[in-house]
């Protein structure tokens, strides 16, 4: 990996301005952690009513690869960052052209946002970091079709690129039903990977500064449904009696990041098998949905872990202060639960919500509830682990969510 030719410029410190690409909800986090430090923030999307740009001190509503704004951006900013891994390396490099630091630079976030070199990277980290990742082949040819291996069915066919909460994905029991699948996909460029028996997600976090310094949250322990994250736990349920596994997944994620020479929040999601190995399944150069917990149950949050790294500061303490449970809230909240077609948008009881004493609430400010979107979250605390997971479990019924 090359080096970042913006390493030899200096720290920026509040009231500087800093850069975002991407005003989702993550971005809309990292400006209010940006803030709190007094730091302003100008961010890029060409969403007018992002929920990033309607807190920004200055929201430039154009493309990522528009050059007035981007030109305007690297006029005010000391350093830039982004907020998801599908912005274009150009907008990223654009920056670092001009000597303005980038953290993550264009290179980690390239191999994130396309699978087959996210697959080799990992591979090429095994020696290092202990994990690989899960068996797979590539698709990208009708000729592949014939030379992907029978072993790994039943597969999932990921799309390589572009792909997000389970979306671009179709599950294939058996390798005659494959050009199928991969028709149904577009015959985008995918990677065909061995489905396996999972018992149970974890995903680890970790900041690195620009000097190399490193800080790892605890892992936490994740529940999907539909491809979407449910809950994110932590400490994870599963590794309190594995301290072994514990370990293991937290040096994995810092060789890692060290071989990426990452600078930033990365996260790495992991499969832990059945007969106990670990896989890697993706990484996402950025704070993460599982990271939400950090808000308020750290002492410093990712979010304002990456404003630390991109304006090269000394990182914060990761340590937990509370067991916490984090459970997401998508538009179906906004809907009944029997899913009435045509049904129209109903405010969930937020006041119910917040009559749990420890529940903290955080919304998004998204304009129109979709099913499947994601709304908001709430991290719930307790004295105990069982205690943080009854009240996720007590204000999930609260807005009717399933268990
Ligand atoms: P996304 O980019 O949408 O998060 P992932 O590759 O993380 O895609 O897949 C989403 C979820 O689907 C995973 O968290 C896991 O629950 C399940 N999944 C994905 N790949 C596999 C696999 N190879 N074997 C078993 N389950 C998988
Ligand atoms: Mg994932």
């Amino acid at each position: 990996m090359s080096t970042n030719p913006s390493q030899s410029v200096g720290i920026s410190k509040p009231p500087a301005w800093l850069g975002i690409l991407g005003g989702g909800q993550l971005g809309r986090m990292f400006i209010h952690e940006a803030q709190s430090l007094g730091f302003k923030v100008c961010v890029l999307d060409p969403d007018p009513l992002s929920p990033g740009g309607s807190v920004a001190e200055k929201h430039l509503c154009a493309d990522y690869l528009d050059v007035a704004a981007l030109t305007e951006m690297a006029g005010l900013c000391s350093a830039v960052s982004t907020e998801f891994e599908n912005v274009p390396a150009r907008a990223l490099d654009f920056f670092k052209e001009r000597a303005i630091f980038v953290a993550p630079d264009s290179s980690c976030v390239s191999i994130a946002q396309d699978r087959i070199a996210e697959k080799a990277f990992l591979t090429q980290c095994a020696p290092l970091s202990g994990v690989g990742p899960v068996p797979y082949g590539i698709l990208k040819t009708e000729a592949d079709l014939a030379s992907i291996s029978p072993d790994l069915f039943p597969a999932i066919v990921k799309t390589v690129r572009l792909g997000y909460d389970g979306k671009g994905q179709v599950t294939v029991m058996t390798p005659d039903t494959l050009a199928q699948a991969w028709d149904s996909l577009g015959k985008a460029a995918c990677v065909v990977e061995k489905r396996m028996p999972l018992a149970f997600e974890v995903s680890a976090i970790v900041a690195r500064a620009h000097d190399g310094s490193v800080q790892s949250y605890p892992p936490s322990e994740n529940i999907h449904r539909n491809g979407i994250l449910h809950t994110s736990t932590v400490p994870a349920p599963s590794l309190e009696q594995r301290p072994d596994l514990l370990q293991r997944i937290q040096k994995a994620t810092i060789a890692i990041a060290t071989e990426m020479q990452y600078v930033g929040v990365l996260c790495v999601e992991y499969f832990v098998l059945t007969d106990g190995s670990i896989i890697a399944n993706e990484v996402a150069p950025r704070p993460h949905n599982s990271g939400h917990f950090t808000m308020d149950a750290c002492v410093t949050s990712q979010f304002q872990q990456q404003v630390r790294a991109m304006a090269r500061l000394p990182l914060g303490d990761t340590r937990l202060l509370s067991p916490v449970a984090m459970l997401n809230i998508l538009g179906d909240a906004w809907f009944s639960p029997d899913g009435v077609s045509g049904a129209s948008a109903t405010e969930p009881a937020w006041e119910e919500v917040l009559s749990h004493s420890n529940a903290k609430l955080h919304l998004y400010g998204k304009a129109s509830p979709l099913p499947g979107r994601k709304m908001g979250h709430v991290n719930c605390l307790g004295q105990s682990l069982l205690e943080a997971q009854q009240a996720c479990a007590d204000v999930a019924h609260d807005l009717g969510i399933a268990p």
